[in-house]
């Protein structure tokens, strides 16, 4: 059996990895607390509730599956929150972290897929990102993560810990057969809210600040297939297994659409006007973030061939059709 402990599996990311590490052949074990995932989007192996904080229970699923790897989604990912709660996520995001690569560690597993951000870079004029780029996060989310980068690199030093590190920009879309998708409670992020806004669900979206220095004032952000972006973690997985050693690949696209742009997309793709308002500035929003994908396609052989706009909002609109929105 080539067990694959998934953190956060009951999530919006993480269920769609358990879909892909299934049909490649591994079992996904989740382990999750539910605070924001979904036990009915765990249906492709076995599920084990726990919370990161608690090492003891860490310590028994790691002996009683004997994961081959790890890979970690499990944590508070709302930068507006990290702002008004910065210690929730210095608790969740980089303590629980620590429990969990210990535990890896101390069970001898070495192999450690992450999710790691864009939001670790920070502000950085209008630039293409790569993975050089320095990390300047300018919220408690995106410098919980950089933290934890930092510990996995410490532990790959001390203890031979093998680490793939991803930096997401940002994640949409759905499996294009519906199977899992995104739901959140509460829902912060941009596509989702639109197709709320869209069908009635919700009231108008609220674009955060409109005087940002773009071409039309609003953020721009780098927008990704979730699928594509399991892709890589597989292919990451597959570097670990080969013994390629630790590596920091960005997940984007070097394509990036404003709040607007994705509004006019969403109308296009739909067919329904999208009722929204101007608002002020989100604390902790980045004007840009954009990031070419060359190490990843280069060295992975990843191919996001998924993540058009359209394409992302077309199955986003599949999955929020089906219901799961209206539980
Ligand atoms: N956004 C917005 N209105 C909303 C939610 C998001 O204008 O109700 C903007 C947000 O300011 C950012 C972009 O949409 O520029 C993407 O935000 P999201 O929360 O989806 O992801 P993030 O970039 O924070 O990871």
């Amino acid at each position: 059996m080539r067990n694959v402990l998934v953190t956060g599996g009951a999530g919006y990311i993480g269920s769609h990895a358990c879909k892909a590490l299934k049909a490649a052949g591994y079992v996904p074990v989740v382990f999750d607390n539910l605070c924001t995932g979904w036990e009915d989007a765990v249906k492709f192996g076995p599920f084990e509730r726990g919370d990161l904080m608690d090492r003891g229970r860490l310590d028994e699923v790691f002996a009683a599956y004997q994961p081959i790897a790890v890979m970690h989604f499990a944590a508070l990912s709302q930068v507006g929150e990290s702002m008004s709660n910065p210690g929730k996520y210095w608790l969740n995001n980089a303590s629980g972290s620590l429990n969990l690569i210990e535990a890896a560690v101390a069970a001898g597993c070495l192999n450690f897929v992450f999710s790691s951000t864009c939001a670790t870079y920070g502000e950085q004029d209008n630039v293409v990102l790569d993975e050089t780029s320095v990390q300047m996060p300018i919220n408690a989310y995106g410098a919980s993560k950089r933290a934890i980068e930092d510990m996995l690199s410490d532990f790959g030093a001390s203890h031979g810990l093998n680490s793939v590190i991803f930096r997401y920009f940002n994640v949409a879309g759905a499996d294009e057969a519906a199977e899992v998708g995104e739901f959140h409670q509460p829902e912060t992020h941009l596509i989702p809210l639109v197709l709320d806004a869209i069908d009635g669900k919700r009231d108008a979206l609220t674009i955060f600040g409109t005087d940002y220095d773009t071409p039309d004032g609003t953020c721009i952000r780098d927008y990704v297939h979730v699928c594509d972006l399991i892709d890589a973690h597989v292919l990451g997985l597959k570097w670990l297994e080969d013994g390629k050693g630790s590596r920091v690949f960005n997940l984007g696209t070097g394509s990036g659409f404003s709040v607007r742009e994705v509004i006019t997309r969403s109308t296009a793709v739909t067919g329904r006007a999208v009722p929204f308002n101007e608002g002020p500035r989100r604390p902790g929003d980045c004007t840009k973030l954009v990031s070419g994908s060359v190490r990843a396609r280069d060295e992975l052989g990843w191919r996001p061939e998924r993540s058009t706009m359209d394409r992302m909002i077309a199955d986003a609109w599949r999955w929020h059709q089906t219901g799961h929105y209206d539980k």
